[in-house]
């Protein structure tokens, strides 16, 4: 295992959200800074760095001189483009790892890596032409969702068939992207599971909880998830075996719905996730400080859940809410400092404490 990260050292991170700004904070209590890398103004990671650098990922100049800024590298999102990221390893090290996020990247690729570990997954298929279309339909049947290979998240880039006659129109859908085929899962409910593992191998997994989406965004993460024991250690058990064989260092979010037969893995998202924001009020050790003990090759923290937790995110006009939810007991609540207000965004996110 190479050296914990020093005290005071710096960490890059690729992105300014909401995500960067936890961690941000998070670092900072460790006694680390950080170094915010954005492409848009005024990013809320900004606000709580000790340094901020605007400029595009194709400003290889700008990468070059982040990455000689800081000390190791991490991200809140995974959509980074390749040529970014050689940018900043030919200097600095990126963790999680460039094969975390080349897998996550694709459903395709991600899909056909979760089954090579024998994790279940919906029945899926590539998709490029409308002839592949017509034979997966044949095989998967609908209904089923068409989802743009890369580039999707909150539901975006997808398209729901009913028929094969929704055919034409999902494909239309996909701007000529090349896309998967998934078979429509009839889950009872969605659960994800927020797992860490540091560079000596050593993993530790939040409680499963359980989330509700509404309009293709998370809307509320209830822990416990009402799901069985053995569940519970099932998800436990798949979030390490992906870790292990990603040899990944980090925080990682698996996305997992629950049928009948046990779970099959939605989506693994190589970050920090919003489904995992409750254990900033549930827990010793939340998901924002064990990612910046992993990547800084400390000893992992205690993630064991100390409270129930309702989480529940603040997007577009629930910030009216917030002086009520001020004077609320047993009520924590996380805003992200984002100057406007517009449908659809999120804002901030508040956990109610049940006890
Ligand atoms: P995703 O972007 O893949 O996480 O999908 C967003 C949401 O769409 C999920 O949280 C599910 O609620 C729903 N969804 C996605 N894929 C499927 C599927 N194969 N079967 C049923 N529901 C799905």
């Amino acid at each position: 295992m190479s050296d914990p990260l020093k005290l005071g050292a710096t960490i890059g991170i690729l992105g300014g959200g909401q995500l960067g700004r936890m961690l941000a904070v998070a670092a900072a209590r460790l006694g680390f800074r950080t170094h915010i890398f954005e492409p848009g103004a005024n990013p809320p990671a900004a606000d709580v760095a000790h340094a901020a650098t605007t400029a595009g990922y194709d400003d290889v100049a700008a990468l070059k001189a982040f990455a000689n800024a800081v000390d190791v590298v991490t991200y809140e999102f995974e959509n980074i483009p390749t040529a970014a990221l050689d940018a900043i390893e030919s200097i600095r090290p990126i963790h999680p790892n460039r094969e975390a996020l080349r897998t996550s990247q694709d459903r395709l690729t991600e899909k056909t890596f979760l089954q090579g570990l024998g994790l279940r997954v919906a029945p899926f298929a590539d998709i490029t032409t409308t002839s592949d279309l017509e034979a997966a339909l044949e095989t998967i049947g609908t209904p089923s969702i068409l989802k743009t290979r890369r580039f999707g998240y909150d539901g975006k880039g997808q398209s729901r068939l009913r028929s094969a006659a929704d055919a034409q129109t999902a494909l239309a859908d996909m701007a000529g992207n090349p896309a998967v085929l998934e078979g429509f899962v009839n889950f009872t409910s969605e659960v994800s599971v927020i797992a860490a593992r540091n560079p000596s191998g050593e993993i530790a997994c939040f409680d499963p909880g359980e989330n509700v989406h509404r309009d293709g965004i998370l809307h509320t993460t209830t822990v416990p998830a009402s799901i069985s024991a053995a569940l519970r250690t099932d998800a436990v058990l798949l979030a390490a075996k992906i870790l292990n064989a990603l040899d990944y260092v980090g925080v990682l979010g698996v996305e997992l719905f629950v049928t009948p037969q046990g779970f099959i893995v939605n989506e693994i998202a190589p970050r920090v996730h919003n489904s995992g924001h409750w254990t900033q009020n549930g827990c010793t050790v939340d998901q924002f400080e064990q990612h910046i003990r992993a990547i800084a090759g400390w000893p992992l923290g205690d993630g064991s859940r100390h409270a129930d937790v309702i989480m529940e995110n603040l997007i577009g006009d629930d910030m009216n809410r917030v002086p009520e939810l001020a004077k609320q007991n047993d009520t924590a609540l996380h805003l992200y400092g984002k100057a406007e207000v517009k449908p659809g965004r999120k804002m901030g996110h508040v956990n109610f404490i049940k006890r």
